[in-house]
């Protein structure tokens, strides 16, 4: 599957969260929106393309995000629908090309047999099939790029977004390389750009003119000499189909090193917390918990446990994970903690919230939204974001509350813009719904 003629495709949906948000709640379409949640620690899970003009972009910590774009509407994450739409996306792939390789929830690599050695033509053809045939089971948004490899492919669809499509032929694909910052190639994270960036090499085109020797004696060998291939346009890596993530892991480089015990046991607690949400929103359970500490001096250590029952329980993985760290901690500072967790049973899904591949890429996450992800609690008072169902109304989402009342929007993907209505908070004949009704 490499070498001349080869077309490799990557979808990637636009403001996945942010636009599911806006399919569902057609009030929030064509307005900005912010996912996550509202927590002091929170950070954007996802942004609408109405409020990244003004600057607002996913991790962001949520409080500067409300300040670039004070009259966004802030929602709380509902991954439970966005994993259903997921796997509608990867169903549409999977019928237009057998080789199929997921991502993450909304992303995935093709190379469809029947596109290799085609003129840009056919696979331009192909992509806006592809576009269509997702917009129509979905309504939702992809953009697709094409070229000769997964990184160019990548790049490409990067540049078509949002909503569009990019082909880069072999003839243009060094024009297209060169001019990219060092962090547009896989592989490159915040320590390798400093790296990079500290020999004067800020661009791929001045990675493909350095001397290898320089790039692997930066880098390692492995490293470097992958990187100076995607540099130059060389990716010989297959798309390979892939089961399910056999890990689900987050990781945090600190700013600063932690020195104090406590501050390593809260880093764990929120990381591990970050994973969990991933595991829970992939419906499975983990028997292992692994924890991996980098010290100050990048020396990096590993603790591992594996329980004999596979749990969901946030606060006995978070036990474990802390356990393990305390005895990883090394002397001196902590750079970077991870936690993955594994052993995970019952059938994966399709489309998984896999870990980043990235390996300096930050997934934070604030404890309330993995709260956000429990059983709801029917004593505790209505909040925004919640998926609820009258009686007579039908479907709709509560858009505030508070002094005995809660204000309701009842709309899903399928009414159009829908009215708000006010009723006494204990309205017997409102009850909280399945975030899916909203599909409906
Ligand atoms: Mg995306």
């Amino acid at each position: 599957m490499s070498g001349a003629g080869r077309w490799v495709l990557h979808l990637d949906m636009d403001a996945f969260f942010a636009s599911a948000e806006q399919l569902t709640r057609p009030t929030l379409a064509g307005r900005p929106v912010l996912v996550g949640g509202l927590g002091p620690r929170a950070v954007v899970a996802g942004a609408s393309y109405e409020s990244r003009v003004f600057g607002v972009r996913s991790a962001m910590p949520m409080g500067q995000a409300r300040r670039r774009c004070p009259h966004a509407v802030t929602v709380p994450p509902r991954f439970v629908l966005y994993q259903s739409l997921s796997e509608q996306v990867m169903g549409v792939l999977a019928e237009a090309a057998p080789v199929l390789e997921p991502v993450s929830v909304d992303e995935a690599y093709l190379e469809p047999p029947a596109l290799a050695g085609a003129g840009a033509a056919e696979v331009e053809r192909f992509a806006v099939d592809l576009r269509a045939a997702v917009r129509a089971a979905t309504g939702l948004p992809a953009s697709v790029g094409a070229g000769s490899g997964k990184q160019l492919a990548k790049i490409a669809s990067e540049l078509a977004k949002p909503d569009g499509l990019r082909v880069v032929t072999p003839a243009e694909q060094e024009a297209v390389l060169a001019p990219l910052p060092v962090r547009a190639l896989s592989g490159v994270g915040p320590v390798a750009e400093t790296g990079l960036h500290r020999l004067g090499i800020r661009t791929v085109g001045a990675i493909a003119a350095m001397d290898l020797r320089e790039l692997t004696g930066l880098l390692g060998t492995a490293v470097g000499t992958e990187l100076h291939r995607l540099a130059r346009g060389v990716d010989e890596r297959p798309v390979a189909p892939r089961g399910a993530a056999k890990q689900i892991s987050a990781e945090t480089t600190f700013d600063a090193d932690l020195t104090a015990m406590r501050a390593v046991h809260e880093a764990v607690a929120r990381i591990t917390g970050a994973a969990h949400r991933r595991l829970v929103a992939s419906g499975r359970a983990a028997r292992t918990v692994t924890v991996k500490v980098r010290s100050a001096d990048f020396t990096t250590h590993t603790r591992s446990e594996t329980s004999a029952v596979a749990s969901t329980d946030l606060g006995a993985l978070t036990a474990v994970a802390q356990r393990l760290a305390r005895t990883a901690v090394p002397e001196g500072g902590v750079r970077l903690i991870g936690v993955s967790l594994a052993g995970l049973g019952d059938d994966p899904p399709p489309a998984l919230f896999e870990p980043p591949r990235e390996p300096d890429l930050v997934l934070d996450a604030e404890p309330e939204s993995a709260a956000a992800e429990e059983e709801p609690d029917l004593a505790r008072p209505w909040r925004p974001g919640d998926d609820v169902r009258h009686d007579e109304h039908g479907h709709g989402w509560v858009q505030g509350a508070g002094h005995g009342r809660v204000t309701v929007r009842f709309e899903t993907r399928t009414t159009g813009p829908g009215r708000a209505r006010t009723f006494p908070a204990d309205d017997p004949a409102l009850v909280r719904a399945d975030p899916l009704g909203s599909l409906a």
